[in-house]
Formats: C-alpha cells, sequence, structure tokens
C-alpha cells in the first residue's frame, strides 16, 4: 500500500486552485493592509461581491442593519470571516466543473455547505470562537473528492464494502488505500497553502485531535456533519438522537435549545445553498420534517382504524347475510315439512320421523306408540257451517293436540281431517292416558266461527310396540292404528281403541 505522501506525488493529479482563492490566500497571509488587498480582489470579481454581501446580509450571520459595501461587512464580520466566505465561494465553484461519473456532486456541495452553516449555527450557540470553523467545515469532506477523483472504482467499492459492512468510511477507506478522507483532505488543503486552522480540524474530524488546539475545532465539525445527514442522509433519526446526545453532553446544551439549533440550521442552509447556486432539495426545518412524519404517521394510524371498522362491518354484514341465509334455508326446510293449513308436520315428514323413531326405539329398546285420529262427523261441519268453517275447525283442533301432548310428542296432519301422533319412548298405558286426554280437550273445546260455536270430537286408534315382543315395521304399526281408529268409529266415535297385530 502506498504512503499519503506517495498518493500525492504519483497517483493524485490534484486540481490546483484557482486563480482567485490563491490571490485571496496571499492577500490574508500578509498581516498588515489584508483587508484593503481582499476587498480588492473580491471587488475585480463583480459576481463573488454580490454573493458575499448576501451572505453577511443572511441570517447566517443575523446583523442587526444590512450592509452595502465589504467594508461594512468586514467590520461587521472580520476579515477571516469575509476570507473564508470568499474562498468556499470560489472553491465550490470550482469543483462544480470536476468530473463526476457517479459522484453525487451536487449531494456532495449540499451536505458539505449545510455542514458549513451547522458548525457557525453550533459555534454562535456554544461560544466558539473560530473564524475559520465555516470553511473548515465546508472542506472537511474535500478528501472524499479527491480519493473519489483518483480512483473512480476502488472509492465505490469503498462506498459498497462500507454498506454491505456496516464499518465507518474511515476504516473501510483505511482498508482499501492505506489513509482515510480526513487525512487526505488535510494534506490537500494544505498543499493549497491553507492554514493550520483550517487544515487540522479536518485532519481530526473523525478522530480524537491530540492537539488540544484544534479538539474543540474538530469536534464541532464532527458534530456539524452529523447535523446536515439529519437533512440530506438516511437514519435521520438515529442521527437525531447523536446530535442531541452529542451536543447535551459536550456542551451541556438542553434539549430545546438543540431542537431550536437543528431547525436553525436548516432555515438557514436553505439561504445559503441558494446564494452558493446549489440546488437545497428538499431542505427544511428538521422540526417540520418531524412533525409532517408524525401526521403521516397519524394519518397511517387512521386509516388502518378505517381500515378495522370497515372490515368489523364487513364481518358483520357477512355475519348477518349468514344469519338470513340460514333463517332462509330454515324456513324453506319448515316449508317443506309442515302442512300449510294447519301448520302441523305434514304426512310425508310423518312417515320419516316415525321411521327414525322405531329405528331408535329398535336400537335402545325403547317402545313407540302412534295414534291415529280422525274427527267424528267432520262431513257435517263442512255441510252445516261452509267449508271455511271446516278449516277453521281443522286449525282450531289442531291447537288442541299440540297444546296438550308432551315436548318430545310429534303430531302431523296425515290427510283431510286425519291426524297422526308419534309418542316416542311411550308404552300402549301412557299412550292410552295421553290419547284420553286429546279426546277430551277437544271434546271441551269450543269453536267459535261466525258468532256461531262449533264443537266437534275425535275418534283414537292406537297402535304400540310394545303389544308385540316382534320387531314392529312402520306400515305395520300405521295398520294397527287404522284398524283401532276403525273399530273406534264402530264402537260410537268420540273414544279410543287399541290396536291388535
Ligand atoms: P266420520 O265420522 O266417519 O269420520 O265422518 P266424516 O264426515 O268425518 O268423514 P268423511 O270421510 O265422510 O268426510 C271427511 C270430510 O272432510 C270430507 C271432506 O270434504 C272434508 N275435508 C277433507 N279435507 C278438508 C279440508 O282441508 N277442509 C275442509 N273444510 N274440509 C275437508
Ligand atoms: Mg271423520
Ligand atoms: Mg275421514
Amino acid at each position: 500500500m502506498d504512503s499519503i505522501e506517495d498518493f500525492f506525488d504519483e497517483k493524485c493529479r490534484l486540481p490546483s486552485p484557482p486563480a482567485i482563492a490563491l490571490k485571496i490566500l496571499e492577500a490574508v497571509q500578509q498581516e498588515d493592509n489584508s483587508f484593503d488587498d481582499l476587498a480588492r480582489i473580491i471587488a475585480a470579481d463583480p459576481a463573488l461581491s454580490v454573493r458575499i454581501l448576501k451572505i453577511a446580509n443572511s441570517s447566517l450571520y443575523g446583523l442587526v442593519k444590512p450592509v452595502n459595501s465589504l467594508a461594512q461587512a468586514t467590520a461587521m464580520i472580520g476579515t477571516d470571516a469575509l476570507k473564508n466566505i470568499a474562498l468556499s465561494f470560489v472553491i465550490v465553484q470550482d469543483f462544480q466543473d470536476a468530473p463526476q461519473g457517479s459522484f453525487d456532486l451536487n449531494l456532495f456541495w449540499r451536505r458539505a455547505i449545510t455542514a458549513a452553516v451547522a458548525a457557525e449555527v453550533l459555534g454562535k450557540n456554544i461560544a466558539f470562537k473560530d473564524q475559520d470553523i465555516f470553511a473548515s467545515a465546508l472542506l472537511q469532506d474535500i478528501g472524499v473528492m479527491i480519493l473519489f477523483l483518483s480512483d473512480p472504482s476502488a472509492y465505490t467499492t469503498v462506498l459498497n464494502d462500507k454498506r454491505v459492512s456496516g464499518k465507518s468510511l474511515c476504516t473501510t477507506e483505511k482498508e482499501q488505500f492505506g489513509y482515510d478522507h480526513a487525512e487526505v483532505g488535510c494534506h490537500f488543503l494544505k498543499s493549497w497553502n491553507l492554514p493550520s486552522s483550517i487544515c487540522q480540524p479536518i485532519r481530526f474530524h473523525h478522530s480524537e485531535a491530540p492537539d488540544e488546539e484544534y479538539r474543540q475545532a474538530a469536534l464541532v465539525l464532527d458534530f456539524a456533519d452529523k447535523i446536515s445527514a439529519m437533512y440530506h442522509g438516511v437514519r435521520s433519526n438515529s442521527k437525531s438522537g447523536e446530535v442531541h446526545l452529542g451536543l447535551a453532553r459536550n456542551w451541556h446544551l438542553s434539549g430545546e435549545q438543540i431542537d431550536r439549533l437543528i431547525d436553525a440550521v436548516g432555515e438557514r442552509a436553505r439561504e445559503v445553498l441558494d446564494l452558493f447556486a446549489i440546488d437545497p432539495g428538499e431542505i427544511k426545518p428538521f422540526s417540520q420534517i418531524m412533525q409532517e412524519a408524525n401526521e403521516e404517521l397519524g394519518r397511517l394510524n387512521l386509516s388502518y382504524e378505517q381500515i378495522v371498522l370497515e372490515l368489523k362491518q364487513a364481518k358483520q354484514s357477512a355475519e348477518k347475510l349468514a344469519m338470513e341465509l340460514k333463517q332462509a334455508n330454515d324456513s324453506l326446510r319448515e316449508l317443506a315439512v309442515r302442512d300449510g293449513l294447519t301448520g302441523l308436520y305434514n304426512h310425508r315428514h310423518f312417515q320419516e320421523v316415525l321411521q327414525a323413531e322405531l329405528e331408535r326405539g329398535g336400537r335402545y329398546g325403547h317402545p313407540i306408540a302412534m295414534l291415529m285420529v280422525d274427527i267424528d262427523f267432520f262431513k257435517s261441519v263442512n255441510d252445516n257451517y261452509g267449508h271455511p268453517a271446516g278449516d277453521k275447525v281443522l286449525k282450531e283442533v289442531s291447537q288442541v293436540l299440540v297444546s296438550l301432548v308432551r315436548n318430545c310428542d310429534f303430531v302431523a296432519r296425515y290427510g283431510g281431517e286425519e291426524f297422526a301422533v308419534v309418542l316416542p319412548v311411550t308404552g300402549a298405558s301412557g299412550a292410552k292416558v295421553l290419547a284420553q286426554r286429546l279426546r277430551r280437550g277437544v271434546e271441551q273445546k269450543e269453536i267459535e266461527y261466525n258468532g256461531k260455536l262449533i264443537s266437534v270430537t275425535i275418534s283414537i286408534g292406537l297402535a304400540a310396540s310394545d303389544l308385540t315382543q316382534l320387531a314392529i315395521s312402520r306400515a305395520a304399526l300405521i295398520e294397527s292404528g287404522d284398524q283401532a281408529l276403525y273399530r273406534a268409529k264402530q264402537n260410537g266415535r268420540n273414544r279410543v281403541e287399541l290396536g291388535t297385530f
């Protein structure tokens, strides 16, 4: 690996300082009359004069009264400050023509100028008197540009390595070249005869300065760059944390002071970048950036809540739909198994239920009984009161039957004025008691129709499985019930008869 001297001697074809920068430097180095010389040099470049006056009047220096001449400007901000501004302008301008390749020159100067403003603002806040701090901060990373210009592909490798490894830029540069941008920058600016007060803080802006004289300035550069990175870099939030911690620890600034300082840098950098003819990009006070981020976060939360609400509503209406569908299905199923006039189960369903109960009884050894119910002389109800009265009687008798059976019993309209009742887990004697209860209930019921009271009776044929030792079929049970009903009619109606097998 080459030494830094080899690098400067052989590898690096350094840009030579712009003529006007040389003149400014020479003028300032002469102790006496330096202002007159400086003013003359600057005045020879009218564009430069205008810019210098503008910057002297900018919020960076916060002058109470506007200054109209270089002499006034010098009186207010000092010869050194004026010199530094002039130098900064010519150097930034000079490097505008550097071959860029993949190097984002605009970002480089945006960050450098913001760092210079940050150093100036920080210096004022901590009462650090150093007329060179603006130029120092501005040029602190000039070594990066020099290294890039000397070997663009090697430096691109450095930047990629840094991204991948997470190591610091200086460490990665040292691994690649043997020296870092702080050393290169210092070396380079010395070769331009810039004073130690500018070069030395740059040399140590990433490390502890061994020399007490430059330690404070180097520290200011370091934090000025971090503040600048909050505006132009990535991970602004973690940088903000570092800046707060560092400024509080080193200079005992309060959180509020630090917030104000950071905002002031953003505001002033905008103005100064403009004067340097560098596109300021998206720069705005950091607190505004944070506020906007918080508002955005609020909006995101809001829309998150909105989405949750909409999902809840969608879920509710889906559940409601599912419920309605279930109800519709249930009522369709009910319709399919019910008799339209009486609301009792229909014949087909009676057959299914009877079959199911017979099988269940067989499986568990339970008895099962069935009643065949027929209204007596129903034809004469129709004949005497009309068909609608007959319908009403059918409905009322149905209700009487339903009201008198147990919950587990099952009443169906068998057809016409005939009903069937299935009595699960019921033997002949229990069924007989129930049948008599039904018979009496109907007998006692007075059915009102058009102001007239109608009474009817029923005959019941009872068939019970426990009357036979054999497994019994549905047809046999119905047959037995039918026979018993026939006998009830034969034997005088309004009575219960027990079926045989
Ligand atoms: P029995 O005592 O021998 O059973 O005599 P009944 O008159 O009740 O028997 P029959 O079978 O002779 O007459 C049944 C009548 O029931 C005939 C029919 O018109 C009537 N009927 C059948 N279904 C309905 C109905 O849905 N509504 C009405 N109003 N009458 C019906
Ligand atoms: Mg009848
Ligand atoms: Mg009949």
